[in-house]
């Protein structure tokens, strides 16, 4: 059987095929030590098995490629996806919960804390009042103290000029 085909080592028509190397080849490869022993093929027989393989080949590549685009295939990693988004969320979620507990708390906490320091100024307040008018009081006791130390004083030394005259008229 000839062939237009030609070989590459020898640029002659190839003749059969070489079931070893996989490769069409001439008269001369058939005599080289290259393909000594290697079992061969009619060409016919090569391009019918060619094209099953070929054929073979497609059907596998189809059906990974089937496997590859459905669903199922991708479910597992999306699911896993969806999962650690959900997770993330809840997490989240579940975060800015506790934030706005602590935060209420805090606000809470914040709140006592200014109504006991008001408690404590309006005490302090009512302290200062209470000490205003003890010491107004006590001005007011020391302004009669004074008042009648002075009346004392004055009868002291009306008292030592009474004397004084009698001593005097003596
Ligand atoms: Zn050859
Ligand atoms: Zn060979």
């Amino acid at each position: 059987m000839s062939s237009s085909v030609k070989c590459n080592g020898h640029d002659r028509p190839v003749l059969i095929f070489c079931t070893v190397c996989d490769v069409a080849i001439c008269d001369k490869c058939l005599t080289s030590k290259e393909h000594r022993g290697h079992p061969r093929s009619s060409l016919k027989d090569a391009c019918e098995k060619q094209m099953a393989d070929l054929a073979k080949s497609t059907k596998d590549l189809e059906g990974k490629m089937r496997k590859l685009g459905s669903v199922p295939a991708l479910e597992p990693i999306l699911t896993g996806l969806e999962n650690n988004f959900t997770k993330s969320k809840d997490k989240i979620n579940k975060l800015y919960k506790d934030l706005d507990v602590i935060v209420e708390e805090n606000k809470k906490k914040a709140l006592q804390l200014l109504d006991a320091m008001e408690k404590q100024l309006s005490d302090k307040l009512l302290d200062v009042e209470e000490k205003a008018e003890e010491i107004q009081q006590g001005m007011a006791d020391i302004s009669n103290d004074l008042q009648e130390l002075e009346n004392e004083t004055d009868q002291n030394t009306a008292d030592t000029l009474k004397q004084y005259k009698e001593l005097e008229e003596r």
